[in-house]
């Protein structure tokens, strides 16, 4: 690694906090070596305050490129120079690209979700897709399934403070893709929800139960939403295996989990930043086994 930094390399990075624990710049370090790219990927510590002075920093490196992360997502969206059509209705963004000076926002948390589920045969397109949750990756994954082509949305969110922002994604996936039918209700009322799983094609989870510490607890009360066929998606990846995937799979639903999601969001983020594709075998054998 230090041979091949030199006074010519660029420099990549994650924004956010807490950064401690990322798999990102060991990721994309590796792939960068591997595809023989002249760039270094770091993690910097930083508060929602803190973003216009990063944004300085980007511009006055001349950074190439890097991800936000939590809580910095949303503010990101708002300081750089234009944003992707998916950032722009969903008002956060993940990942920049500095092209000689003009910054570009990204998301490509929804892009990996859908990606995932191609791979594990299914495809959105033209499917009814339920999505339970409306913070950040709920509606990155609704938005990119309305842009990709899903024939309805059916959200389901706790009436929290989460509650008014489902409401206004269904109302901006509606103006961006009128062609999409999008419904929101209370996942609390869970004969709705089982009725509204038995109707669809693709049930996913993205709200945090499900994921440590809630670890012991599945969205789904009802078991006799899930059938055979049915395809279960869950956005968290800490655990693995939720108890809402062991129970679907008892079902005999398709299950898929929440780890190549997160791969797949920063094989694109490479792609953008780079233009080049990820060596995804090896970072899938090395970062996600
Ligand atoms: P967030 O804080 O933005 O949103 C949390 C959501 O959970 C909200 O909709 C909230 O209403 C809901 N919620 C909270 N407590 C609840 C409860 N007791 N019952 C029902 N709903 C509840 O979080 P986020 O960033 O959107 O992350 C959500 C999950 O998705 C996390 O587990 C995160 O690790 C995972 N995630 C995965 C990926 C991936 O690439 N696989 C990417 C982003 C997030």
């Amino acid at each position: 690694m230090e041979k091949r930094i030199s006074g010519h390399t660029g420099l990549m990075a994650l924004f956010g906090t807490p950064v401690g624990h990322s798999g990102s710049p060991a990721m994309y370090n590796f792939s960068f070596q591997h595809d023989g790219l002249d760039y270094a990927y770091m993690a910097f510590d930083v508060t929602e305050e803190e973003m216009p002075k990063v944004f300085e920093s980007i511009r006055l490196l001349n950074m190439r490129g890097g991800n936000f992360t939590m809580p910095c997502k949303n503010i990101a969206a708002q300081l750089v120079d234009k944003l992707s059509p998916a950032a722009e209705i969903i008002g956060a963004c993940n990942v920049f690209v500095n092209d000689d000076g003009v910054i570009t926002g990204h998301i490509t948390d929804g892009v990996g979700f859908v990606k995932n589920l191609e791979l594990n045969g299914a495809p959105v397109k033209d499917k009814k897709v339920v999505v339970l949750g409306a913070g950040g990756a709920a509606t990155a994954i609704q938005v990119q399934c309305a842009l990709d082509g899903a024939r309805e949305i059916t959200i389901f969110n706790k009436n929290d403070a989460f509650f008014e922002r489902t409401l206004q994604t269904a109302e901006k996936i509606k103006k961006a893709v009128p062609d999409c039918v999008v419904n929101v209700y209370d996942i609390d009322d869970t004969a709705k929800m089982t009725e509204e799983i038995q109707s669809s094609d693709i049930f996913a989870n993205a709200t945090i139960v499900g994921m440590k510490p809630l670890d012991d607890q599945s969205v789904v009360k009802d078991l006799s939403a899930f059938r055979p066929g049915l395809v279960v998606a869950d956005a968290v990846y800490n655990p693995e295996e939720t108890k809402l995937l062991r129970e679907a799979k008892e079902a005999g639903c398709t299950c898929v989990g929440g780890k190549g999601m997160l791969l797949w969001q920063g094989v694109a983020a490479f792609k953008l930043y780079t233009g080049q594709d990820m060596p995804v075998d090896d970072v899938k054998k090395l970062f996600f086994s």
